[in-house]
C-alpha cells in the first residue's frame, strides 16, 4: 500500500530561500525511512509541508491516494489526524499530566479544545496508559509534563502520536536533544512501535550512523534536492 506520494515538491520561502527543490518521494506502508543531510538542507520543511503546516510552493503531495489539495480546515484536520507528528522540543503542553498529553493525540491535532480533561471517554484513558506502559512511562502518567527528563518527554511525544493510530508517522529530529543513552531509546521506541503496528515513519536525523542502524531505507538531502534514495547499505561516505 502506497502512504504517501511526493512529486515535484518545491517551497519557496518569504524572501526568496528555496528550501526544496522538486522533491519526488513515494513512501509505503510499513518503511522506516531516516531522512539525512546537513542542516539547512530543508529536512524539516520536508516533513512540515507533508504535515501541512507550511503550505508549499509547487508539487503535489497525496496520501492514500487522495491529492491534499484542499486548503479547508477539516480537511486538514482529517489528513493531520492519521499523520503523527513527533518533535525535537517535544511540543508538550507543560502545566497538563503526562496522561492529558497523550489523550490530545486523540484529536489528532493540537487544538484549543485539547486540554479539556472530561472531553475523553474512560477507553481513551486506558488507551493512554496501556500506550504509556508500553513505552516504560507507568509511573509517571500523572505526573506534570515538565517534572520529566527529555528522554521521558519525548517518549510521552510518541505516545500521543500512537494515540492517533497513524498510518504515518513524521519525526522532526526527534533525538538531537538528547544524550545518546536516551537517543537510544527514544529511537527503539520509535522503531519498534511502527514496525509491530505496520506504519510507515519519516525520521529526520543528522547522524548518519543512527540513520543506518534503524533505517529500512535512507532519503539524503542537500540544497534542498534528493541526492540519495536508497538502502543503508547502498549510502556511501559522500552523504
Ligand atoms: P533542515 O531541517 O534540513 O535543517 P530546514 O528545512 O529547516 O532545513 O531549512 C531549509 C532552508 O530554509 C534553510 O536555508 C533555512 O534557513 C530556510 N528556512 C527554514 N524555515 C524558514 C522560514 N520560516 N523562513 C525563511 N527561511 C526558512
Ligand atoms: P520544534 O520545537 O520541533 O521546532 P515548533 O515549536 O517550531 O517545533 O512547533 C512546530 C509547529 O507544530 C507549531 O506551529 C505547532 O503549533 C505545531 N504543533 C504542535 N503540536 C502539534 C501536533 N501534535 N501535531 C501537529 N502539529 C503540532
Amino acid at each position: 500500500t502506497t502512504i504517501l506520494k511526493v512529486e515535484g515538491l518545491t517551497k519557496t520561502y518569504n524572501g526568496g530561500t528555496f528550501a526544496l527543490r522538486g522533491i519526488d518521494l513515494t513512501v509505503e506502508q510499513g518503511e522506516f525511512i531516516a531522512v539525512i543531510g546537513p542542516s539547512g538542507a530543508g529536512k524539516s520543511t520536508l516533513l512540515r509541508s507533508i504535515n501541512r503546516l507550511i503550505e508549499p510552493t509547487d508539487g503535489t503531495i497525496s496520501f492514500l491516494d487522495e491529492a491534499m489539495t484542499s486548503r479547508s480546515k477539516s480537511s486538514l484536520r482529517r489528513w493531520r489526524s492519521q499523520i503523527g507528528m513527533i518533535f525535537q522540543h517535544y511540543n508538550l503542553v507543560n502545566r497538563s499530566s503526562v496522561l492529558e498529553n497523550v489523550l490530545h493525540g486523540r484529536l489528532g491535532y493540537m487544538s484549543p479544545l485539547a486540554g479539556v480533561f472530561s472531553r475523553y471517554s474512560e477507553a481513551d484513558k486506558l488507551a493512554a496508559i496501556e500506550l504509556l506502559a508500553k513505552v516504560g512511562l507507568e509511573n509517571e502518567v500523572y505526573k506534570r509534563a515538565d517534572e520529566l527528563s527529555g528522554g521521558q518527554k519525548q517518549r510521552v511525544g510518541i505516545s500521543r502520536a500512537l494515540m492517533q493510530q497513524p498510518k504515518l508517522i513524521l519525526a522532526d529530529e526527534p533525538i538531537a536533544s538528547l544524550d545518546p543513552k536516551s537517543s537510544a531509546v527514544v529511537m527503539d521506541t520509535i522503531y519498534d512501535n511502527c514496525r509491530m503496528q505496520g506504519i510507515a515513519c519519516l525520521v529526520n536525523l543528522h547522524q548518519v550512523d543512527v540513520a543506518k542502524k534503524y533505517a529500512t531505507r535512507i532519503v539524503g538531502i542537500k540544497g534542498g534536492m534528493k541526492v540519495f534514495d536508497g538502502t543503508p547499505e547502498q549510502l556511501t561516505d559522500e552523504m
